[in-house]
């Protein structure tokens, strides 16, 4: 339902949990936050509100880290559990993904996987994408757009994805077909979200995700490619919004 991702020099929990606040009007049923420090990774989710999910992170504090990302889940496929909050990992717990939207044969993705060996833990439609991202990170030799490029061309259905990667240390990324995904420019810091709402308090400086599209989040830069691999052309607006509202 809401998504927010973040890489900068600030505590991505911090920006990622104030983000996710801001969506929370649209409602939700379970909330998560994952966050990336010292060459791991480390994720936090929990059904019903983000005070749940806070109260959680007091006995199970993040490390301090400064790229991240969270999810507020409206559920679609699998109850409103811990195990089927995002974010989701793959079995080495190196990926971390949070999806708004369907995943339309994430069936017959769950069958092909578990016949290679991936033990999948909930019953949504989004944790098969951790699986193949961690596949197609390994096989693209650590481009984490490039395996999000080959995950997607694979994805039926209306999805925005944001994930990283433990071993892409400072990255973010993000793609969207039929589900809105904007990125917030700043200065040595860049934000994605559903919703321009989760970032405006840093920064009034947006680009929107086209259709079929995967955004490469860094502290420098942000770089637009579409599924096929081939540069987008983008253009920063000015959000012209009262943060108040
Ligand atoms: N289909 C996913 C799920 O049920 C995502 C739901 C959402 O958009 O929050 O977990």
């Amino acid at each position: 339902c809401g998504i927010v991702g973040y890489v900068g020099a600030q505590s991505a929990l911090d920006v990622v949990i104030a983000g996710l606040k801001r969506l929370e009007y649209r409602g939700y049923d379970s909330a998560g936050v994952a966050v990336l420090a010292d060459g791991g990774l480390d994720s936090v989710k929990k059904a019903g509100k983000l005070v749940n999910l806070e109260k959680e992170l007091v006995g199970h504090p993040l490390p301090a880290g400064s790229t991240g990302l969270g999810h507020t889940r409206w559920a679609t496929h699998g109850g409103p559990t811990d195990v089927n909050a995002h974010p989701h990992l793959d079995n080495a717990g190196r990926v971390a993904v949070v999806h708004n939207g369907i995943i339309e044969n994430f069936a017959e993705l769950r069958a092909e996987l578990a016949e290679r060996g991936h033990k999948l833990e909930s019953e949504t439609d989004t944790e098969v994408v951790a699986h193949l991202l961690a596949e197609q990170f390994d096989a693209a030799s650590g481009d984490l757009a490039e395996a999000m490029r080959r995950v997607c061309r694979r994805l039926h259905g209306a999805f925005t994805l944001v994930a990283v990667h433990a071993d892409a240390p400072e990255v973010v990324v993000g793609a969207r077909r039929n589900s809105p995904l904007v990125v917030g420019v700043g200065e040595g810091e860049n934000f994605l979200a559903s919703d321009v709402a989760a970032f405006i308090a840093h920064t009034r400086s947006a680009i929107e995700l086209g259709q079929d599209q995967v955004v490469e989040l860094r502290r420098e830069g942000v770089t637009v490619t579409n599924f096929d691999g081939s540069v987008a052309t983008v253009r920063a607006y000015h959000v012209d919004w009262d943060a108040s509202a």
